[in-house]
């Protein structure tokens, strides 16, 4: 299936022998547990389960925290999609995080050298210590400095969240040399951006956000290569974050519709982030796909567009982000991204709590996620809740 086009990979990634054993879509196995036909070769797929290899023929899948069958046919898709050899997934995008960082630790290598911006969670994770890690966070052009002996991981984010800055992936992976490149690739997904063509390791995925779509199943999932693979797997089965059959089942069916709800939710992102430019009231509109906002010109080169996620900064700080935030009637103020609907929300409050005041968003910024709804109507929304900043002022 390599040889097809990536929409076609979209809808027919891990669904094989399906026809076969005479259903259209996998079935849901909710078992716990799987029988094991003798003592000797149940012992023998655990003990190749538990140390993160794959299901052999013959093999019994034993427990659903070693093996379940529809994750593996989610993580066998997402691998396909992003070019990778493997993929492992997890109950969350963070469980996700908490494996590739535990698998740096039991490597001997528990420094992490990380660019901010990242999303609010992935920053608390590291700037806690909790896992074990500890982080240098670095410029782009600091990297090769801040890497030592015990680095594991360099972790970017790009677009980043919630500046919509972009990292020149090329760029990372050169001065992280030997160190493996992982690259939080949720905003973009592959139908934008592939990050293992630009040579970077580890692929994350809150797979919560565009891969499900529907703002109804949580997960996470990591695209590597068969090394790191069987590490991640071998954390999971000891760690337990584990991916739901039925989450795999949603996200899975997500992934059949994601070229085509990407490319729609980038177009009218494109066309709101122009129309917002012309407001007074907005001082600044973070969205690559906007003059100004690729300095690299790496869309194009790393990715095919500007995304579906826009920042918007207003004039009069907190209180105008507030007010604004709140006015808005169709678009729910939530946050999460990635899903039918648009969202707004306020990121120094909500999803970038956690971070250090010094890498805080600023108070006016104000992030949306851009759903599926006409452009018109959601211009509307948004334009009446600026109107509204006018009438508070
Ligand atoms: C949401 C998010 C995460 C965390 O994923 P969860 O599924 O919420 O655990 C990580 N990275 C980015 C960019 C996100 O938006």
């Amino acid at each position: 299936m390599t040889s097809m086009h990536l929409d076609t990979q979209m809808v027919h990634g891990g669904m094989d022998g399906l026809t076969e054993s005479g259903v259209h879509v996998p079935a849901i196995d909710l078992s716990t547990t799987n029988p094991v036909n003798d003592v000797r070769t149940g012992g023998d797929s655990y003990e190749r389960l538990a140390t993160g290899q794959t299901l052999k023929e013959g093999d019994s899948a034993v427990y659903q925290r070693l093996w379940q069958p529809g994750v593996a046919r989610f993580e066998s898709a997402l691998a396909e999609l992003e070019g990778a050899e493997s993929a492992v997934a997890f109950a969350t995008g963070m469980a996700a995080l908490t494996a590739a960082l535990l698998a740096a630790v039991e490597a001997g290598t528990p420094h992490i050298v990380a660019v901010r911006p990242l999303y609010g969670g992935s920053d608390h994770l590291l700037e806690s210590g909790l896992l074990g890690t500890s982080v240098s966070w670095a410029e782009e052009s600091e990297i090769t400095a801040a890497i030592r002996e015990d680095t594991g991981l360099v972790i970017v984010e790009t677009p980043a969240n919630p500046s919509l800055d972009l990292v020149d992936l090329e760029a990372v992976v050169a001065a992280a040399g030997d160190i493996p490149v992982l690259v939080d690739n949720t905003f973009c997904t592959p139908v934008l951006q592939r990050p293992i063509e630009h040579g970077a390791a580890l692929v994350l995925h809150s797979a919560t956000k565009y891969l499900g779509g529907h703002g109804d199943a949580m997960g996470g999932i990591i695209a590597t290569n068969d090394e790191w693979a069987t590490r991640l797997r071998r954390v999971r089965a000891i760690t337990g974050a584990l991916l739901h059959p039925m989450g795999a089942y949603m996200l899975h069916r997500g992934l059949r519709t994601l070229a085509v709800r990407m490319r729609a939710a980038q177009d009218t992102a494109a066309e709101l982030a122009r129309r917002l430019s012309s407001r007074p009231e907005v001082t600044r509109v973070h969205y690559p796909g906007l003059a100004g906002g690729d300095p690299r010109g790496l869309i194009g080169r790393q990715m095919s567009g500007g995304g579906a996620m826009i920042a918007i900064e207003l004039t009069g700080g907190f209180e105008a982000a507030r007010t604004f935030v709140e006015h808005c009637d169709l678009i729910v103020h939530a946050v999460s991204l990635g899903g039918a609907d648009t969202l707004i929300q306020h990121p120094a409050s909500l999803t970038h709590r956690p971070v250090a005041a010094t890498a805080k968003p600023g108070d006016g910024l104000v992030r949306l996620s851009v759903g599926l709804e006409h452009v018109d109507d959601l211009a509307r929304d948004l334009f009446s809740a600026l109107d509204s900043l006018r009438s508070a002022a």
